[in-house]
Formats: C-alpha cells, structure tokens, sequence
C-alpha cells in the first residue's frame, strides 16, 4: 500500500503547536512513529502521528485538537524514515511547529507536568514515577492502540475508563509561564526574538511569539532552553491570555487564545490573516447573517475580556450562557461589552464563542480526520 503522505504531512501540520494554552496532550514522536501494527508498514512512518492526533481528536471530541510534538534530534538521520519524511521533521522543527531536543530525558513528562496535559505513549512512565509520581493518575498517560475497523484509540493505562478530572497546570508551571524566556543562542526560534531585523536572513524563519512560548525545560532548577541547552534569560511578563472556543449547534469547532497584545476577530472569513474563519461549518443562513468579520474580542489589564461587534447585522450576548430569549443582550455594529466569566456571544443562532474551561467536552462524535485529506491513500485503503 502506498500513501500520499506529504498530503497526510500538511494535514498533520495544522494540528502541530508548541503553544501552553493550545496543546492538548504531549508526544514523543521517536515512539509513535514506530506504531507498525497500526497499519502493518514500514518499520517507522510519520504518518502514524495522524492517526494519533485523529485518536486526540475523537477521545476530546473536539475539532482541531492541537498535540505537542517533542522529538529527538537523532529522529532527524533515522534512516527508516524516507528523505521526505525526514525533510518535513526537520522544517517543522525549524518553524518551531515541534520541539527538536538533543535527548530527549524526561522532556515529554516535564511538558505534561508543566502544562497539565496527558502524555500519549504506550510507556508506563516508569523511569519517571519518583519524580512524577503522577504518572499513576488515571488519565495522564494515554496509550495509542489500533482501534476497531482502522485507526487509533486512546487508552488510559490507569483505572477503569472513569473520566479522569482534568490535570492542571502544575504551580511551577504556572510559574513559568508566566514570564517571557530569552535564549542567547541568536536564531533560537522558540526564544528569540527574530535575530537583527536588518540581517538578509532574518525573516527566512518563523519565531515563535512571546505569547505562545513553549515552556522552558528545567535543569537543576534553571530554566533552560529545551533545544539549545543554554540558560534562558528572564525577559519580563508574559502578555495574559484568554482560551477562547467557537461552538457550533453544540459542537466545539476551534480554540483560540486572544492576549492582551492581539485582539481577534471571529466572522465568516475574516480579512488580513489572523482571524478566526467560520465559513466552512455554517448553514447557508449563517453564511449570509455573519459578516467577514463579525466580532473582535480583546484582553484589557487584570483579564477583562471584551467583545465588539464589527458586523452588519449585529450579534448578542447570552449571559451565563442563558437561553432564555428575554435575557439576551442585543449587541449593535460598533457595540463594546466586557464578557462574565460565562458569558457567551452568539454571533446567529447556534453559533456561539466563550470561554473554552466552560465547556468540558467538545461535543462532536467523528471529527474530521488529518488522514483524509490524501484522497489517493483512502481510495487504495478500499479498492486495495
Ligand atoms: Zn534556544
């Protein structure tokens, strides 16, 4: 069987974020790669990380569930990957879309801690547990297995399927994150700054921004630079950060982070790149209601979140989430409101932005799937 794999590759790729308030779970992607019974190939293959993050999606189902990705650097010269394969790690190592680590340690387990999120491996964490002794907690290691009729499903390795409580972020975690990291190294891309402006070369690599720093690895107490080993520089607070989730008729579509320094807009496709684009999931009668961009939230100082109305037609908000239309707040184009803690803008009917810590699950039953966008390889997965 053959695959079209740089389209399973570039699917794969929007799913990738080193970001603190996206990641939804942390993999080591030297061990998943070499999953063969999930598909009875080659030795190693990088598309099995799709299969994981389809398994990620479907266990929170939710769409567009980004994974943490930490590889280590030997991955880069494994030979039982092809060249391509090899190529695309290395350039998303290189936009910072996952984290390249000289060795890896015990670097996914620190992420998890730090960032309160489960670990997907088929480990047992071992190695780990006098120092993470969390790592017996049902729900924090999570197990990619071959599911029934294809795919992967996620397995906790402790308990008995009961739904864990959410992990938190751990308080040194919390600790960490908010301040911003500075690496010495001139073109770290996850703690850098873009390097010297005038350089010729400067803006041949994508940094990552001080919001969505990934957290610092900790050695002997100091934060340290993850990739490049070297003592990180205090550089200030880090901008706050709001986790925002657009919910469609029930259904959690994207997540979103607004931060004190970049408001966002919400709307049908928003113009100038940067804002949240819903066109794909609304009814015809949505489409025409919602404008380009409808709504722009913002962060002001000690973490008011405001909504503004930048649409045509107008939007509201459901305070504590009320359905009760006499409570509705009608919003009006050029309208600024500050947003409880559980209010929720509708934009139209069922379609919906609050906080995403509001809602638990994401509600969707069979998100889409990063392995369905290689047409060619579903095709030959049936016609054999
Ligand atoms: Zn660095």
């Amino acid at each position: 069987m053959r695959f079209e794999v740089s389209k399973v590759l570039d699917a794969i790729e929007g799913r990738l974020s080193t970001d603190p308030a996206l990641a939804r779970a942390v993999v080591d992607l030297s061990e998943i790669v070499r999953y063969a019974d999930l598909d009875g190939g080659r030795p190693a293959s990088s598309v099995r990380l799709g299969l994981v993050v389809d398994a990620l999606s479907r266990h929170v189902a939710e769409e567009n569930a980004p994974v943490y990705v930490v590889a280590p650097r030997g991955l880069l010269s494994d030979t039982d990957l092809t060249s391509n394969e090899r190529m695309v790690i290395r350039r998303w190592a290189d936009d910072g879309k996952v984290e390249v680590v000289p060795k890896l340690d015990d670097r996914v387990y620190e992420v998890a801690e730090l960032l309160g999120v489960p670990v997907l491996t088929r480990g047992r964490g071992d190695q780990f547990r006098d120092r993470r002794p969390w790592v017996d907690e049902p729900g924090r290691l999570l197990a990619a297995v071959a599911g029934e009729g294809g795919g992967a499903v996620l397995m906790a390795r402790v308990g008995r399927g009961e739904s864990p409580r959410p992990a938190e972020r751990s308080q040194l975690g919390e600790r960490l994150l908010a301040r911003v990291w500075s690496c010495p190294e001139s073109n770290c891309n996850s703690f850098g700054s873009g390097g010297d402006p005038d350089s010729p070369f400067s803006d041949m690599r994508t940094f990552t921004s001080p919001v969505a720093q990934p957290p610092p690895a900790l050695r002997a107490g100091v934060p340290t630079c993850p990739r490049h080993g070297a003592k990180l520089r205090d550089a200030g607070p880090r901008p706050e950060v709001e986790v925002l989730s657009v919910r469609i008729d029930g259904v959690i579509r994207q997540r979103f982070v607004v931060s004190a320094d970049a408001p966002v807009v919400v709307g049908r496709a928003p113009e100038g790149g940067g804002g949240v684009m819903l066109g794909q999931w609304l009814t015809e009668d949505a489409r025409k209601w919602i404008s380009r961009g409808h709504v722009q939230f913002a962060l002001r100082g000690k973490g008011e979140l405001t909504v503004q109305d930048v649409s045509t037609n107008g939007s509201g908000i459901r305070p504590s989430g009320s359905m009760d239309d006499d409570e509705r707040i009608p919003l009006k184009r050029g309208e600024t409101r500050s947003l409880g803690a559980a209010d929720v803008v509708e934009l139209y009917a069922g379609v919906n932005v609050g906080r995403s810590k509001m809602w638990a699950t994401g509600g969707l039953v069979q998100p889409q799937s990063v392995m369905a966008e290689a047409p060619t390889m579903a095709l030959r997965k049936f016609t054999g």
